[in-house]
Parts: C-alpha cells; structure tokens; sequence
C-alpha cells in the first residue's frame, strides 16, 4: 500500500511515522520540515521560531519521544515564575494562599470569583470565551487572565474565540458539574495533572529532525489531487485554507468549508542581553506585543529572549515592514520594563500562524469531517481542526494512523 501525507509540520510527520511499518510513506513538505516546529540558530544564540515547548502531560508526545530515543528536558523553576502586564507589572500567585493576598485582582474581582459557586450553569450551543468568563467568573477576571491568556495560546482575544473549542476541559466542568470550582474540587480527588514544560536541549529542530530522519520526505508542493493518483490514501496535513486549494477542483464543497476557518498572524522577534524580571515571561492584557517568553532563563542552550506580536489584536502587522514591527516590539518593551539594553537578534513573520478557533468553530469542523468522509481514502489532520498543541497534533495523528490501519484489518 501507498500512502502520501501532504504537509511536513508536526502533524504529517507523526502521523507517516505511525504508519510507515504498515504501508509505504510519502512525506510531501513544499518549505520548511517541522512547519511550525523550528529551531534557528544565529552566533552563539539559539532560538525557536514558532514552538517553544509542550506539557510533559501527554502520553503520546512521551512515548514518541522514547521510540525517537530523544532526551527531553524539563523547564527550570524559572518557568513557574509569571508575569501579567496592564499597565504594570503583575506577579501571578504561585498558589492559592498567595492568591488571596496578591494585588493581581482587587478585592471585589476576588468576591466575584467565589461566587462563581453560585452561579446556575447557562448550556448554550457554544459560547466566546469571553461570555462564557464574564458569566461565571466576572469581567475583571476575563480581562486580566483571559485576555493575556488566550493571546500566549492563540494568539486571539477572549471576544472571537470559542469556549467549547479552545477550552473544551473548562466548558466540560460547568457542563458535568455545574460549575468550575466544583467540577475543579471533584476532579482533584481523581487527581489532574497539569504538566511541566518541557523542550529538548537543542531545541524542537532536534526532535524533528529525528522524527524526519525516519521517513520518506519528498520537498514539493502539491497542487491538486491530481498529482496523487499513484497513491492509495491521502493524508493531507496541511493547514486549512492549503487544504482548501488543494481539494477544491474536485471538491469545491469540501474547499468552501476549510475556508471558513480563519488564521490570525504572528511575529517573533528575538533579542539578546540582559532583562529582568527573571521569569518564565510576561503576557500582557492591552499591548500590540502580546508576551516576552524569556526562553534563556528556562531552558538550556537558548541565550536570548522572544517576543510575540499581533494576533487577533494586531492583525494589521501583515501589512507592515519588519523595521516597523520590531520598533513597536521595541516601544513595548520600554513600557513594559523600562529603559533596557537588549540587541535585536532574529525576526519571523507567521502569516497565518495559528487557527482561530472562532465561536461555531466545532460545527465548520463537523461539517469539514462530514464532507471529507464522503470521499474514499482521503483524511484531514492538522491543528485546524481538534486542537492546536504540539501534544494535540501528536496525539490526533495517532489517533488517525490507527484508525486507518484498523480499517484495512
Ligand atoms: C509562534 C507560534 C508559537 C507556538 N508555540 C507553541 C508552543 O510553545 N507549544 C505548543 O504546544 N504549540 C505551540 N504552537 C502551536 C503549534 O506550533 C502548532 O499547532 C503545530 O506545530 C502545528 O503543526 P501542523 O503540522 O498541524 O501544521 P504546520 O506546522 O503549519 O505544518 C503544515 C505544513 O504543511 C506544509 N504545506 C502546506 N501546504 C503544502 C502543500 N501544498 N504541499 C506540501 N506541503 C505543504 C507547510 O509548509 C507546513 O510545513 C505555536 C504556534 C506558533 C505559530
């Protein structure tokens, strides 16, 4: 059997590497192998240019890293320090008893979380995030944990976000148990990790590199189906709207569906030198930089820092110069800790980085697998659909390569 996957980021290749003791393996990858997933390296310095790591809570991100023989390595306590940015800097409660006495919320927006017990479930068909925080938690909460939050996952904002989609396991504790703090209590007597970060001492390059060494890479583009005929499935592991161009000769339906799924845009822009505070970073609530990942106090072998700017806040930088972003990046700094003396190091710009999984995203998705299970021996996985982690995309992709071997069994 013939097997070609479309795409050589984290998804296509964990999914050719669970398949390729049962059919033959064509990896197809038009630019970068890794996609998202890549290390670069400038001097002395070591920098990712997309992931940085991934919650050692994932038993298939684990287990593909002990057949690759790649040692993992774990974030230092650096990492537990967190910083919140609106208009100063705001240390986040390292526990529940530092909760209390933080000056991270006010008194008020403290009561108005208790009361988040109280608070009778509303079930909607979905929900954005920020309807669904504003409701149980309050609107303070929404705006100084959710918005810097949803801006480090997603790049996105509480507004145009989905909390069945982007927050499945929190949606799931008011639907199961009526609330958060409830449905919080009860599992922790189960027991719920929540995972300590982890990379690799020479950065997520290393891993993939192992993982692509395994396989059949073939660098090209594919255009349409068309040029696929030798083969006898089709994996496409690409993101949506690639998908979109791909299948929309033949199926302009399918095509029509992938497109509703949109991408924000985001820039990387590396510094070297000194900043304090030592942390894992800083998220901030209102800025066009939407975090300082301050990736030298963390892990080994990475001597400089990363910012993140645009998203669904700052959509516009598409249209702007690299100069002109890396001066916004540079203002934003100030503001945010001062005069400094950092040395501007590397630049990326994602142009479609990360799938916003908008409000009614798991009813396109549903209508994208409806559409895609009609046709014989093509299948869709990548981070638009069912998660954008590294641990998701790992996690669907075995999930995908077993399905398809149990359907030839
Ligand atoms: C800046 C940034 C930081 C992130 N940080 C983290 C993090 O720290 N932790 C985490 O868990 N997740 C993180 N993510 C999310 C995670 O990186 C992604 O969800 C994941 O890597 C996506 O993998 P993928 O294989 O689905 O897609 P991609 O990585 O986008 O791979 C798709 C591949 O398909 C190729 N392709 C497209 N069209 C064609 C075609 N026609 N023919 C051939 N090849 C084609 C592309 O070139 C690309 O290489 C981050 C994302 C970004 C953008």
């Amino acid at each position: 059997m013939k097997i070609a996957v479309i795409g050589g980021g984290i998804s296509g290749l964990a999914t050719a590497y669970y398949l390729k003791d049962f059919a033959d393996v064509d990896v197809f990858e038009k630019s970068q192998i890794g996609g998202k997933a890549h290390t670069i390296k400038k001097d002395e310095f070591l920098f990712e240019e997309g992931v940085n790591g991934f919650l050692d809570n994932t038993p298939e991100t684990l287990e593909l890293c002990e057949k690759l023989n790649i040692k993992t390595v774990k974030a230092n306590e650096n990492s537990k320090i967190r910083y919140i940015f609106d208009d100063k800097l705001y240390k986040l409660p390292a526990s529940p008893a530092d909760f209390i006495f933080s000056d991270v919320l006010p008194w008020s927006a403290k009561f108005r979380l208790f009361k988040e017990f109280f608070v009778k479930p509303e079930p909607k068909d979905d929900e954005s995030v920020c309807g669904f925080v504003n409701r149980r938690l309050g609107e303070f909460f929404c705006e100084r944990f959710m918005r810097p939050m949803t801006a480090g996952i997603y790049a996105s904002t509480p507004e145009s976000l989905s909390i069945n989609a982007a927050f499945p396991k929190i949606a799931n504790l008011e639907k199961k148990y009526g609330g958060l703090f409830r449905g919080m209590l009860k599992k922790k007597k189960g027991g719920n990790p929540s995972g300590e970060l982890t990379s690799f001492n020479y950065g997520m390059s290393e891993f993939i590199d192992k993982l692509a060494n395994e396989l059949n890479i073939i660098q090209k583009e594919i255009i349409s189906l068309d040029e696929l005929n030798d083969y006898n499935k089709i994996i496409l592991a690409t993101p949506a709207y690639d998908t979109a161009k791909i299948v929309e000769k033949k199926y302009p339906i399918l095509a029509e569906n992938l497109n509703k799924i949109e991408y924000t845009p985001v820039a990387i822009v590396g510094f070297s030198g000194d900043i304090e505070p030592v942390s894992f970073g800083i998220l901030t609530t209102q800025l066009k930089t939407l975090g300082i990942l301050m990736d030298k106090y963390i892990f080994p072998n990475r001597n400089g820092i990363r910012c993140m700017i645009g998203g669904k806040r700052f959509e516009k930088i598409k249209k702007l110069s690299q100069k002109e972003i890396i001066e916004i990046v540079k203002e934003d700094i100030e503001k945010i800790i001062g005069k400094n003396s950092l040395k501007f190091e590397f630049f990326k710009l994602w142009e479609n980085a990360i799938p916003n999984y908008k409000v009614g995203h798991l009813e396109i998705v549903k209508n994208i697998m409806s559409e895609a299970n009609k046709i014989d021996n093509l299948y869709l996985n990548s981070n638009a659909y069912k998660g954008v982690s590294f641990n998701d995309c790992i996690k669907n992709s075995k999930n995908l390569a077993i399905s398809i071997r149990y359907e030839n069994n």
